[in-house]
């Protein structure tokens, strides 16, 4: 049986066509500064960000933790929201590489308040470490995608700079938050003094993230980079998968969104299952009214032909992406219906 995989949107692989770009770019040594593709990748992805300048990084975790180096350091706190990436899922990063603690809150939705940034601002005490960052995720993945509001966003934003903290945004889906408001990305990023995107997640590049910021914060970040092994040589083969994706994968976002919202709407049928708010292409089922248990839950989906991530005891969270068309949201919402109907 093939199985409809919701796990989430990195499990997408390279299209044919973007086979095809990866095959074809022109490449060189990036160490050096000479790979052209990666150079491209870099000035279109600043300029979508609204920024002056971009660094291509294999991976998320290393655009946040690049991005949080350049913003704090060694024996300073980041405020971030408790169920962020950044606190739970990049093995302790700000602790082992630069020696940050983050202090963690819970934002409403994820979303990180006025209050909450002025509430953690502390005065000169010797007993004190120095809050110097705030650190924030849009889309929401542990608060299935949420988006920020603008409001929301100049909120934190404003507290921040009212106290002279500087700002990271986690984005590694703001194309995500973007497609959903039909706004461009820089809308959400270009007041951020650091941001990081993926395009491995909704986009579907087989690999490869960025951070971007100012011209100066990016060519520490080059150095950073190569610290942390991350310089790539002829890269440009893997950035011309994102450079595609950037091109021919943002515009179709709003069909994940579309999808996620059915099936948002078929599981909120079902009885006692309580979803939560969708806003983008993450759907988060919570079985604590039925006293499901989510891992086992998750086992009986597969058994039916649906992979889903069961992302604490009694969550479970279906991704869609570039690989899911309406045939695979038809059999993964009867599989649903199987498993959970009355
Ligand atoms: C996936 C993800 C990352 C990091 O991505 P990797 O490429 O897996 O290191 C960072 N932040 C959020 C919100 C993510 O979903």
């Amino acid at each position: 049986m093939s199985m409809v995989d919701l796990r989430s949107d990195t499990v997408t692989r390279p299209t044919p066509a973007m086979r095809r770009a990866m095959a074809d770019a022109p490449v060189g040594d990036d160490v050096y500064g000479e790979d052209p593709t990666i150079r491209a990748l870099e000035d279109e992805t600043a300029s979508l960000l609204g920024h002056e300048a971009a660094l291509f990084v294999p991976s998320g975790t290393m655009a946040n933790q690049i991005g949080l180096a350049l913003l704090a350091h060694s024996g300073t706190e980041v405020l971030v929201d408790k169920d962020s990436h950044i606190m739970n899922f990049e093995g302790g990063a700000a602790a082992a590489l630069w020696g940050i603690t983050l202090r963690a809150v819970a934002g409403p939705g994820g979303r990180i308040t006025r209050e909450q940034v002025c509430a953690h601002v502390k005065g000169v005490d010797e007993h004190i470490a120095p809050l110097t960052a705030v650190a924030i995720e849009n889309t929401h993945n542990r608060h299935a995608g949420a988006v920020w509001t603008f409001e929301e966003l100049a909120a934190c934003f404003g507290a921040a700079r009212d106290n002279n903290l500087n700002v990271h945004m986690d984005g590694a889906r703001l194309w995500n938050a973007a497609a959903a408001l039909s706004v461009p990305p820089s809308a959400f990023s270009a007041q951020a003094d650091t941001v990081s995107v993926c395009f491995s997640k909704g986009l579907g590049a087989p690999v490869g993230s960025a951070v971007a910021s100012s011209r100066a914060r990016i060519a520490r970040g080059r150095f950073l980079r190569k610290r942390l092994g991350g310089g790539m040589r002829q890269g440009g083969i893997i950035a011309a998968g994102a450079l595609y994706a950037l091109r021919h994968h943002r515009e179709r976002l709003v069909e994940d969104h579309a999808r996620a919202a059915r099936l948002a709407a078929c599981l909120r049928e079902l009885p006692d299952l309580d979803v939560l708010p969708v806003e983008s292409n993450i759907v988060i089922v919570d079985l604590t009214r039925r006293g499901l248990d989510a891992p086992r839950e998750s086992d009986r989906l597969r058994e039916v032909g649906v992979l889903a991530h069961d992302v604490s005891p009694r969550r479970i969270r279906f991704v869609t992406h570039l690989e899911i068309g309406d045939g695979d949201l038809d059999r993964a919402m009867n599989a649903a219906r199987s498993v959970w109907g009355a």
